[in-house]
């Protein structure tokens, strides 16, 4: 389990961080959201010791990582895949590591194999592309085995292969019982990946809550297709809903749940060809929370 309480950082007269607490839970993928700005590296930064809270604490697993004995084993970590030595080959990048935590070198070669890397190996990581550096920090993550992952940004730069394959290796990650927390300013990333969002804006906590409660909280009523549409629509109202008709044939109701919309129409002999339940995306919802906090946005010049 991660849990920071109270962090508080800032960077001059710049406030990173103001006041953040959440707890990232095992056994599910935990989306950390907020736009550029927001303070989601130096809340990781802070999670893996490399920068100090002002105040407030950041622990893993009830202790501070720079405890850890083995840090490699319990804590496995991405922060900036480009932040390599550029000289030196994927194989001896995850050598030196393996042998700095006692990791047997058939680990090395196992994860080289799982993240597609096995037949660049011998190459010199500074010829990479970023998806490359993306897998290979993956991999240096997944060295140790941890029961808990920390991955800053890592779709980025993977083409839609790399973008699949590292959401399936995070869910199956989850699935195996481990703590997962994912940053992004993508939620449509997210949308796929995560089971658990925070979001956070201006270094405050905005949201913490599971992807099914967020879409939950911004339904948009329920759109029913039937032949009988201005019928319904009457026997709708009476029973207490809203409707409105949509432009392109439709009715939206909303105060009704589809169940009860379903069983009036039956009642009544009416057809229906479609009941669905509207949300708003989770982009549109995001973009809403963050909408205050967005450091810098394009807009009109006057
Ligand atoms: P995010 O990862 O959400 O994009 P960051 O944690 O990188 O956000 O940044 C939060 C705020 O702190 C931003 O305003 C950023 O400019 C500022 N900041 C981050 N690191 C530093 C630093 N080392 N020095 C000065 N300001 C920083």
């Amino acid at each position: 389990m991660i849990e920071v309480t109270e962090l508080t950082k800032r960077y001059g007269r710049t406030v990173a961080l103001d006041g953040l607490s959440f707890t990232v839970r095992p056994g599910r993928v935990t989306g950390f959201l907020g736009p550029n700005g927001a303070g989601k590296s130096t809340t990781m930064r802070i999670l893996l010791g490399l920068d100090r809270p002002d105040s407030g604490t950041a622990t893993i697993e009830g202790r501070r990582y720079c405890e850890s004995h083995r840090p490699l084993h319990q804590v496995g970590a991405l922060l900036d895949a480009t932040a390599l030595p550029a000289g030196r080959s994927a194989l001896d990048h995850l050598r030196w590591q393996a042998r700095s935590n006692r990791i047997p070198q058939r680990r090395v070669v196992e994860l080289l194999e799982e993240v597609g890397l096995a037949g660049v190996a011998h190459q010199r990581v500074g010829g990479y592309s970023l998806g490359m550096k993306q897998r290979l920090g993956i991999a240096a993550a997944l060295l140790g085995d941890p029961p808990v992952l920390l991955l800053d940004e890592p779709v980025n730069g993977l083409d839609p292969d790399g973008v699949r394959w590292i959401r399936q290796l995070l869910r199956s990650l989850a699935g195996q019982g481990r703590t997962v927390l994912l940053s992004s300013h993508l939620m449509s990333e997210m949308a796929l990946t995560a089971d658990q969002i925070v979001i956070i804006g201006r270094g405050r906590l905005i949201v913490d809550t599971s992807v099914a409660e967020l879409t939950e909280r911004f339904r948009r009523g329920v759109l029913v297709r039937s032949p009988g549409e201005t019928e319904l629509a009457g026997l709708l109202i009476k029973a207490g809903a809203e409707v409105e008709l949509e432009p392109g044939g439709g009715l939206t109701v909303s105060g009704l749940e589809p169940s009860a919309i379903g069983e009036l129409a039956a009642l009544h002999g009416i057809a229906l060809h479609e009941v669905t339940p509207r949300s708003a995306s989770l982009e549109e919802t995001y973009l809403a929370l963050t909408a205050s906090s967005i450091e810098y946005s394009g807009g009109t010049s006057q």
